[in-house]
């Protein structure tokens, strides 16, 4: 079993009253819960699913990969029935982030890491800090597409809205890893009280300031959250390896593509939703689609009609031939310049079609809008809602919300189908204009500035929450 040295901190922060976030740390296993939901439900699930990873996995040295994967997708289901069974615990959910080391068919004891929501894991490696874990987060999705920094996205209003969750839907997606166990590195687990309070740069720092001492760099990062406001809740659990294999060559980055766990490859079509801006017009510039000329012209059809001189007129014979043969030039030259233009004609003919057929398929793809697909699910559209010839509108991303959900105004929001310019401001409508009658968020009880509510689009897996 690898050598390990262990610490963890949590605090509810400056403006909670409750602790709803759940760690746990022993023996190879590590994991950070974040709860969420009225009436202390966020702390019941975030337990929850701390208490099923501790007992799923006893001896996580024996486990592999996929039971850590198994085991957070039982704390999913766990907390679905509850939800769904206990009224006062409707609508609760919890963020996870585990570390495990585990017993891989092919490499033997290495790290598995696994996250649902934004709780986050990182490593330090080579004084460096990095994030291993990606946040299903709505603001984690406009930094994908570019549209905020990733420094933005720490004091974005809507930070708080997650796009998985456990508990929320009966089937949820884990993204997981495995990495080797290096001598050195040091594993950070959290909650995202800790890094929406701290940047990056600043955690990195901190972690440097104590070396050996994991316990003491976790409260120092918990201290640094709370002087930076303390929002929310703060957890964060440190984990330093004493032994393992020699660290990789510094400029060696490491793998940061999550493997899917197997039992949600059957959800991964619609995760690959993922809006690609480079797409709107692609099948216009298909090769495919873009029309043949037809075969040149045949030859013309005037043969060479020169005459080759008369009996008795030499001379004029000659200048007839030479007249002739001229005149032959001359329509030959006219027959190569008629078939060149009739190629111009048909090229330029072909070239306006294929403009014309990019401009068509451009602007039929063009513009989003909010409507109901037909699950009657809120979502959100790409391309004009009447579609255009063979170009029919396409959903682009599917929000958790089903009509029944919405209020009356919020239903004839929706049936208006308005139109945006772009897929962030569409999602940014659904999140802030659309109410739900059956609240699934909690709002600080202060006058700062957490949104009221809310209805978050995913492009993932359709689990989606607001945190509280
Ligand atoms: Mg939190």
């Amino acid at each position: 079993m690898a050598t390990l040295r262990w610490g963890a901190a949590t605090h509810e922060g400056q403006l909670r009253t409750q602790n709803e976030d759940h760690h746990f740390a022993e023996g190879g296993l590590f994991v950070v819960a974040d709860g969420m939901g009225g009436h202390l439900a966020g702390e019941v699930a975030s337990e929850m699913a701390v208490a099923r990873l501790d007992s799923r996995l006893p001896n996580a040295a024996t486990s592999t990969r996929d039971d850590l994967v198994s085991a957070i997708n039982e704390a999913n289901v766990e907390i679905y029935n509850a939800s769904v069974e206990n009224p006062d615990q409707a609508g609760m959910g919890t963020t996870i982030t585990a570390v495990a080391v585990i017993d891989d068919p092919h490499d033997g004891e290495v790290f598995a890491v696994a996250n649902v929501g934004d709780s986050r894991s990182y490593v330090l490696r080579h004084n460096r800090l990095r994030q291993v874990t990606i946040d299903h987060s709505f603001v984690q999705e406009l930094v994908a597409e570019g549209a905020i920094t990733r420094d933005e996205a720490r004091t974005h209003p809507r930070r708080n809205i997650v796009t998985r969750a456990l508990g929320i839907e009966p089937f949820v997606r884990v993204d997981s890893w495995t990495m080797p166990i290096v001598r050195g590195d040091r594993f950070v687990l959290c909650s995202d009280g800790l890094v929406d309070e701290v940047p990056d740069s600043i955690i990195e720092g901190i972690l440097l300031e104590h070396p050996g001492d994991p316990d003491g760099a976790a409260q120092a990062l918990v201290d640094a959250a709370n002087a930076a406001g303390g929002r929310d809740n703060i957890t964060v659990v440190v984990v330093d390896v004493l032994d393992g294999q020699d660290p990789p060559d510094i400029t060696e980055e490491f793998d940061v593509v999550p493997a899917w766990s197997e039992v949600d490859l059957e959800n991964t079509a619609e995760t690959q939703i993922v809006s690609d801006p480079g797409d709107a017009d692609g099948d216009a510039a298909d090769p495919a689609t873009i029309p043949t000329l037809p075969p040149a012209a045949g030859a013309p059809g005037a043969p060479g009609a020169a005459a080759s001189g008369t009996k008795g007129a030499k001379r004029a014979g000659k200048q007839a031939a030479r007249a002739a043969q001229r005149a032959d030039r001359k329509r030959r030259r006219a027959g190569r310049a008629s078939r060149l233009g009739r190629a111009l004609l048909l090229l330029g003919f072909a070239a306006v079609l294929v403009l014309g057929f990019a401009i068509l398929a451009a602007w039929a793809r063009s513009g989003y809008y909010v409507g109901f697909d037909d699950e009657d699910r809120v979502a959100i559209f790409q391309g004009r809602r009447e579609g255009v010839l063979w170009f029919g509108p396409t959903l682009e991303a599917p929000s958790a919300f089903t009509r029944e959900q919405l209020d009356a105004q919020s239903v004839e929001l929706v049936e208006q189908e308005v139109g945006f310019g772009s897929q962030a401001d569409a999602a940014d409508f659904i999140g802030s204009s659309l109410q739900t009658t059956t609240t699934t968020t909690t709002t600080t009880t202060t006058t700062t500035t957490t949104p009221a509510t809310t209805i978050p689009v995913t492009t993932a897996a359709p689990a989606t929450i607001a945190e509280g």
